[in-house]
């Protein structure tokens, strides 16, 4: 049954050095989906000072830092854990394919590939009831900022999937796996030393980095128009890239690849 009326509520929980474990909220019953949950300990403790009920667990992709916990939280309660279908993480029960849509809170929520960082990594894209921005989970394919490093993927692969998620509505908010805006930001910056609205971006945020804030969520917008791995069309940017590494590519995705090696190395 869907629900046209429901306001969900996206809250982090931080864990290890830099990890967000999301919990999807549901106000009306405190019911709660949690979002690669790498440790179990710090959602526990979240669970029981805000009363909320474990729902299910969903798994962007098979890395340690976001699926350890969940062995420790079937043992409290046993929920669906929803996850990518080709995946080495064995704790997955209910494996999601491209296109797949689920249902949570009532809404509906589609399943988007988005191979590179691992072969298996998905997204999760919940459709809130306009006026609300529809919520994305990117894992760490899509950052504040930067995208994931290619460690099973093609540059090719995480091209691709990083033009899926930029296509997708604007106000979209985009909640990411780790908190590691100030780094790529920096970064963008040399890529982008012109861009206005990325000093003022860095600024703000290093601002809430300070106080504690996390810098997130993000939108696709603000993506588009400062993050330099979603502005590999842009001809500054390409500009750069042939200054930096002396090659004259003019491809999207070859000045991708350029651009993934040189944060890198950076
Ligand atoms: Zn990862």
């Amino acid at each position: 049954m869907l629900d046209r009326d429901v306001n969900l509520d996206v809250v982090p929980i931080c864990a290890m050095s830099d990890n967000y474990i999301w919990a999807l909220c549901n106000p009306r019953d405190d019911s709660v989906f949690i979002v690669d949950p790498g440790d179990a300990s710090p959602v526990l403790e979240w669970l029981t000072k805000t009363q909320h009920t474990l729902a299910g667990i969903l798994i962007t992709h098979h890395h340690y830092d976001h699926v350890a916990g969940v062995e420790q939280l079937l043992a409290h309660t046993m929920v669906p854990v929803y996850g990518p279908k080709q995946s080495p993480a064995t704790c997955i029960t209910e494996p999601l394919l491209e296109g797949i849509c689920i249902i949570l809170h009532g809404l509906e929520c589609l399943i988007i590939e988005v191979p590179g960082h691992t072969l298996d990594h998905i997204a999760y894209y919940v459709k809130t009831p306009a006026p609300q921005a529809p919520i994305l989970f990117s894992g760490d394919t899509l950052f504040a900022g930067g995208c994931g490093r290619l460690f099973e993927g093609t540059a090719e692969q995480m091209h691709d999937s990083l033009n899926k998620l930029a296509a997708l509505p604007e106000k979209t908010r985009i909640y990411c796996g780790h908190e590691y805006t100030l780094a790529n930001l920096r970064f963008a910056l040399a890529a982008e030393p012109n861009n206005a609205e990325l000093k003022q971006r860095l600024e703000n945020d290093t601002k809430a980095r300070a106080d504690n804030r996390p810098t997130l969520p993000s939108t696709i917008a603000l993506e588009k128009r400062t993050n330099p791995f979603l502005r590999t069309q842009v001809a500054s940017v390409a500009a750069k890239l042939t200054t930096e590494t002396g090659h004259e590519d003019r491809m999207s995705v070859d000045i991708f690849s350029m651009l993934r090696d040189w944060k890198d190395r950076f």
